[in-house]
């Protein structure tokens, strides 16, 4: 039997986790181990894009994740700025991965998952559920804790915090 026509034969999985991750939270990464259980190889990709004003770079939300995931061996980080279905067809990935908090979410995914099917039938969209522990948390809510100065250990990594420390360290003007 040639190997093609052994059905038994492993197929290598691919799949992708977009994102803006500015920063990753405990929400991302728990979506992060979740689906690296699932596939042989995880790509979080970093979307860089340009109408946004992040508060990281690129470069440091991908440092920042590859630093929460150095125990993944199966995880790797990049970063992507051309149309996803495109950019997953260059990585040779089937799968994109999307996490989902609420009904909110659920709009704006299925949205996307559409739009995406249409551009490329071959790619398929799978969602994981929020773990409920963190169906609250956002990389929005924890920069806004941050800016204020209050309490992130739990919403983040402690990587994370330090880099949202020196983002947000307090200058004599701000006690005014
Ligand atoms: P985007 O700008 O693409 O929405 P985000 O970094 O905000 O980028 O989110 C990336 C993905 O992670 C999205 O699918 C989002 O729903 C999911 N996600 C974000 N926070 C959580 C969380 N706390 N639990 C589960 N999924 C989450």
């Amino acid at each position: 039997m040639s190997p093609r026509s052994n059905n038994l034969e492993h197929e290598h999985r691919i799949a992708v986790y977009p994102g803006s991750f500015d920063p990753v939270t405990f929400g991302h990464l728990d979506i992060i181990r979740r689906a690296a259980k699932q596939f042989d190889q995880l790509i979080v990709a970093v979307l860089n894009n340009t109408s946004k004003r992040p508060l990281f770079s690129v470069d440091e939300r991908k440092k920042l994740l590859a630093d929460v995931t150095r125990d993944l061996p199966n995880v790797e980080i990049d970063s992507f700025r051309d149309l996803l279905v495109r950019y997953m067809r260059s990585r040779q990935a089937q799968v994109i991965v999307r996490g989902i908090r609420s009904v909110t979410d659920f709009e704006y995914e299925l949205q996307m998952a559409s739009t995406n099917r249409q551009l490329d039938e071959g790619i398929e969209t799978v969602f994981m559920m929020t773990n409920p522990k963190y169906s609250y948390l956002s990389s929005s809510i924890v920069k806004e804790i941050a800016k204020f100065n209050g309490p992130v250990q739990d919403l983040v990594p402690p990587a994370v915090e330090a880099a949202l420390q020196g983002k947000y360290k307090p200058s004599l003007g701000d006690f005014n």
